[in-house]
């Protein structure tokens, strides 16, 4: 919901100042609307559910994977395209010796993925999003209602800001929406800010007290190549990244993630692997070989092979490394590929 015409609807009413809180601890629990919070006035239901819709989106279209993936397509007030991903990820195999009925947990993480602007105004040349018109930037009630909604449906734990759209380009609304996910169940080390190397961003994330994580979308450790993927990096050249980074981990004592896209015939040979793990320091970074999803784009995923080939290389030069899940493959879920083939 909008929380500033909340509390504006709120003092004009003459409530007292609590209530936003209230109605805000509501919401964050999972709350389907006013009428079920009942510590609040009969009549001032009514009339928040008259003057203050509910949610500043409203669902579009939602589509669920066949492993449990939800991605729905929403509008703002104003007709923009904002889209989320919740993932739902199986618990890790009990423990040998925990006892029946004991450990045995029902649900597994819960994480979300969602937007911070509608569009994006950088071009990366893969991304579904950047091929769209960016519109504007998401306000903190938008991007809160993004999480409220999956909310509604089962309780989450963790956000990373890998949806449309640049966060570190909307700072302000997303560290404000930040500041509101604990509140949802989501605390600020279990929520990621990706970046295209946006460098204020990086440094103003590394003064702020919330302990959030920081991702950085690299996909190509050379100049030459990564300004043509990521036009971004002719603003800001991958050499002043890095240095933003170091000064982040100076600031917090906290890995960075490298995200690198598998793109086939692009970026995905040994030796670009070789260059990666020459121009990352381990102790700083650790690096997530993301699979592509090619879902209408003129690029093609590197094969799981090839996936493992890069891999094995970034771990001989003594980098850490994980592969990404794939999620989502039936639903278009990657960034902006739902909104892209609707406009
Ligand atoms: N602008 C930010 C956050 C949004 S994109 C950023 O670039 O980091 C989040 C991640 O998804 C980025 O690493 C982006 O490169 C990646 N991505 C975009 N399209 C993708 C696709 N089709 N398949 C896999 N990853 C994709």
């Amino acid at each position: 919901m909008d929380l500033e015409l909340l509390q504006r609807a709120l003092a004009d009413a003459g409530e007292p100042s609590f209530r936003a809180r209230q109605v805000w601890e509501w919401a964050a629990r999972g709350a389907g609307g006013y009428d079920e919070m009942t510590n609040l006035p009969v009549a001032l239901r009514a009339q928040l559910a008259e003057g203050v819709p509910f949610s500043s989106l409203t669902v579009v279209e939602e589509a669920e994977s066949s492993d449990g993936t939800v991605k729905t397509l929403f509008h703002t007030a104003d007709g923009r395209a904002v889209e989320a991903v919740l993932m739902r990820y199986r618990d890790p195999p009990a423990r040998a010796g925990a006892g029946v009925g004991r450990g045995v947990r029902t649900g597994g993480r819960r994480s979300l993925c969602v937007s911070s602007q509608s569009g994006c105004p950088l071009t990366c040349t893969f991304c579904a999003t950047g091929t769209m018109k960016f519109a504007r930037n998401l306000s903190a009630s938008e991007i809160l209602d993004q999480a409220l909604h999956f909310r509604r449906i089962e309780p989450v734990d963790h956000a990373v800001f890998m949806g449309m759209g640049e966060p570190m380009m909307n700072l302000d609304a997303v560290l404000e929406a930040c500041r509101r996910l604990p509140d949802v169940g989501i605390t600020h080390r279990r929520t990621t800010i990706s970046t295209v190397g946006w460098i204020p961003g990086i440094d103003r994330l590394a003064q702020t007290g919330m302990p959030l994580r920081l991702a950085f979308s690299l996909h190509a450790a050379d100049d030459v190549l990564r300004s043509q993927i990521m036009p971004v990096n002719d603003r800001y050249p991958l050499a002043d990244v890095l240095a933003a980074c170091r000064r982040w981990y100076e600031a917090k004592h906290r890995p960075v993630f490298i995200e690198y896209v598998m793109l086939a015939g692009v970026n995905d040979r040994y030796e670009q692997a070789v260059a990666v793990a020459r121009v990352l320091d381990p102790k700083i970074f650790k690096v997530n070989l993301i699979p592509y999803n090619p879902s209408g784009s003129p690029y093609d995923g590197s094969r799981s092979q090839a996936i493992e080939v890069f891999r094995a290389a970034l771990e001989e030069h003594g980098m850490r490394v994980t592969v990404r899940l794939t999620r989502g493959r039936d639903i278009a879920a990657a960034c902006g590929q739902l909104a892209a083939a609707r406009a």
